[in-house]
């Protein structure tokens, strides 16, 4: 299938974009966007089958975007060079490579029947990141995460199989289509509190991470050699002082069992009193904190996103959306079920399951339009993370 691809420049800041395919229209549509120069920067939507035309507005007037609109499924491209400048034309480029990005570095902390892995993207265009758990060779787990998810724990309530003592082979690549690139593996073994250095002992130690339930503060090694030796830190039971231990990586009182969280400044806190709760990331458990004039929640170690949706009590993450993120934000904000319909929690544009890939939604646009007044922002970060600010479309 061919694809005839026209893009004017109306006015600055504005790129109208029209298409066509030869026969059938196909499923879906990507539109890809590259913004050119020293520090390039990707986004990309999908777009029901329908879709003929899409306007992108306030674009930076001095900086050339290569977009591209593609038929997954099929090689068919079509791609122009425009800058969006009053007066500017736009030119036809034949077979423009589409830069994928990336794993650039994986780390794994292993835990009690758990396995957390983290990981840095390189710049380039994403669908999915790919998360998978082989034991000798047997899968034990596959997770096809949004691009914004930098980091996913593995434990016994995503996989009932994980038990300490297993060697896992954790692997993260990206997914673009069908081409899924750079596949890093790091091997590790789950092991009980305070046994996980022991249980990785043997593996390769560049990738590993451990998790730190020390009660002082780290060692000044290259500092003055006197400095009295730091006293080994007691932590009594603020409520009825009491010892206290580690216990499920929280920090416990062995007589009252109240437990306790460390903030930013060393304190440690009662957890039951936490205005917000703790965070579903991290072990241990960190504070979620909320920034001044956002109503988001975000984890105070990882800066992961905490999400409520409307109706529900409890926090997610991105990876836990049940119908992951919108088409039409940038920031791309969570999806949620409305009636027979899938929605943008924000802008309420609809969305439908993209054929033959049940994780994904293709927007349905209601107007074909995308201001891009946070895009060159977002792309300067890499990719679009997710912040309380920036929201694209007005509510309808
Ligand atoms: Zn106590
Ligand atoms: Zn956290
Ligand atoms: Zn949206």
């Amino acid at each position: 299938m061919g694809i005839t691809l026209d893009a004017a420049v109306p006015r600055d800041g504005t790129v109208c974009l029209n298409w066509n395919g030869e026969g059938s229209p196909p499923t879906q549509w990507w539109l890809l966007v590259e913004r050119t120069g020293a520090r390039p920067g990707y986004t990309s939507l999908t777009l029901d089958g329908g879709v003929k035309a899409w306007r992108f507005e306030n674009l930076s007037r001095h900086q050339r975007y290569r977009i591209q609109v593609r038929a997954p499924g099929d090689q068919a491209s079509a791609c122009v060079d425009v800058l969006p400048r009053e007066g500017s034309t736009a030119v036809t480029e034949q077979g423009a490579p589409v830069p994928q990005a990336g794993i650039t570095q994986l780390l794994v902390m292993p835990q009690d029947r758990r396995l957390t892995a983290y990981w840095t993207l390189s710049s380039g265009f994403v669908d999915r990141t790919v998360v998978a758990v082989h034991v000798e060779g047997r899968l034990l787990g596959r997770w096809e995460l949004e691009p914004e998810v930098r980091s996913l724990s593995v434990d016994a309530a995503r996989v009932a199989a994980l038990q300490n003592g297993m060697v896992c082979d954790v692997t993260v690549a990206t997914r673009l289509g069908t081409v899924v690139q750079d596949v890093m593996t790091v091997r590790a073994v789950p092991a009980p509190q305070g046994r996980e250095r022991d249980a990785n002992r043997a593996l390769t130690q560049a990738g590993l991470v451990y998790p730190c339930l020390s009660l002082t503060d780290e060692l000044d090694l290259f500092g003055d050699a006197n400095a009295p030796v730091a006293a080994a830190r007691v932590i009594s039971c603020g409520s009825c002082g009491g010892a206290t231990a580690w216990r499920d990586y929280t920090l416990t009182c062995t007589s009252c069992a109240v437990r306790f969280i460390r903030n930013a400044r060393g304190d440690f806190l009662d957890l039951s009193k936490l205005r917000f709760g703790t965070c579903r990331c991290c072990l241990p458990h960190k504070i979620l904190i909320q920034d001044a004039g956002s109503t988001s929640l975000r984890c105070s170690h990882s800066g992961k996103e905490h999400i409520r949706l409307e109706g529900e009590t409890v926090h997610r993450l991105i990876e836990d959306l049940p119908y992951g993120l919108c088409q039409c934000c940038r920031p791309r904000r969570p999806l949620r079920k409305d009636g027979d319909n899938v929605r943008c929690s924000v802008s309420r544009e609809m969305h439908r399951r993209a054929a033959g890939d049940v994780a994904a939604f293709v927007l349905v646009p209601s107007a074909p339009v995308l201001d891009a007044a946070a895009i060159d922002e977002l792309m300067d970060a890499g990719l679009a993370d997710i912040c309380a600010t920036g929201v694209s479309r007005a509510r309808r």
